[in-house]
């Protein structure tokens, strides 16, 4: 099967040091791949996004050497086909709507376990929530070695249409990597917790699961994810090399002496490592639980 991976930024901002290295790690690995390499605009949140940040971050990633092989694919156009495996969910019986507000679950650690506790109320709009039921997910994520979750313990019925009518991220990202073909996912580590439940959606929807490769996450002075709602300080596009050869490092590659960003992303494909890769990882903490079986 040809290698399709993917780097799925949300415009919410310009690139920063945390984002930089989450593109490199898929982009590298899917060229040691031989495989396609595609960006995703993942602009499903209009209240959290910030005008000109995709245009932004795309030009980014031209400066950095990265360019998606295909016609970046912008989440806002693809509301039809969440909206198709939303009712395949709601016919099958898998979704129902939810009422509930956040000070409503806040005695059960804002984890939606069993029945609503808020009553119905037709003159407003719903959240709908996937029914999930006992379910383990084990998967072994090639960064960061075996993870399980329990889905209702840990998860809840989490919301897959939100109130105010946009589908949720982990419907969206399901549909799109199954329509493109995606086979495995790289991807931040604060992402190693949602994996379960996209697997989930996988089996229920009767999607192929891709495989995943988390990265560990770069995090601020205070420990925090960098992020770009917290203006992390964006990554300085006039001078390409000292951040890739930051991201390189972090990610534990070795730093090829190159002078340019062609040169340098070049070695750094064909000397990728991921046995250096996991290395770091594996000092990293990581978010569920590692699998002891
Ligand atoms: N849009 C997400 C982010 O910017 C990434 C989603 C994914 O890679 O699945 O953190």
């Amino acid at each position: 099967m040809t290698y399709r991976g993917r780097f799925a930024p949300s415009p919410t901002g310009q690139l920063h040091f945390g984002s930089l290295v989450a593109a490199v790690g898929s982009w590298i690995r899917a060229r040691s791949q031989n495989g396609a390499w595609i960006v995703r605009m993942e602009d499903l949140d209009p209240p959290r996004e910030v005008p000109g940040a995709a245009a932004d971050i795309l030009e980014t990633l031209a400066a950095f050497g990265m360019e998606s092989d295909e016609p970046v694919l912008y989440q806002s156009t693809r509301t039809a086909a969440y909206a198709t495996a939303f009712a395949r969910l709601r016919e099958a019986g898998h979704v129902f709507p939810c009422w509930c507000s956040r000070v409503d679950l806040e005695p059960f650690g804002g984890i939606h376990r069993d029945a609503c506790i808020a009553t119905a109320d037709p003159a407003r709009a719903p959240a709908w929530r996937l029914r999930v039921a006992d379910a383990t997910i084990r998967f072994h994520d090639l960064g960061f070695g075996p993870q399980v979750q329990d889905l209702r313990e840990s998860v809840g019925n989490f919301v897959i249409r939100r109130v105010d009518g946009w589908y949720a991220y982990q419907l969206a990202v399901v549909v799109d990597d199954a329509d493109q073909g995606i086979t495995e996912v790289v991807r931040g580590a604060d992402l190693l917790d949602s994996t379960p439940r996209q697997m989930h959606l996988q089996n229920l929807l009767g999607l192929p699961t891709p495989d995943f490769v988390h990265l560990p996450l770069a995090l601020d002075a205070s420990g925090r994810k960098l992020s770009k709602q917290d203006h992390a300080r964006p990554v300085d596009r006039s001078k390409p090399l000292p951040a890739l050869r930051a991201a390189l490092q972090f990610l534990g590659q070795c730093v090829p002496d190159a002078n340019d960003v062609a040169g340098l992303l070049s070695k750094a494909v064909s000397d990728f490592d991921l046995a250096a890769l996991r290395a770091v990882s594996s000092a990293a903490k990581c978010k569920i639980d590692p699998d002891p079986a």
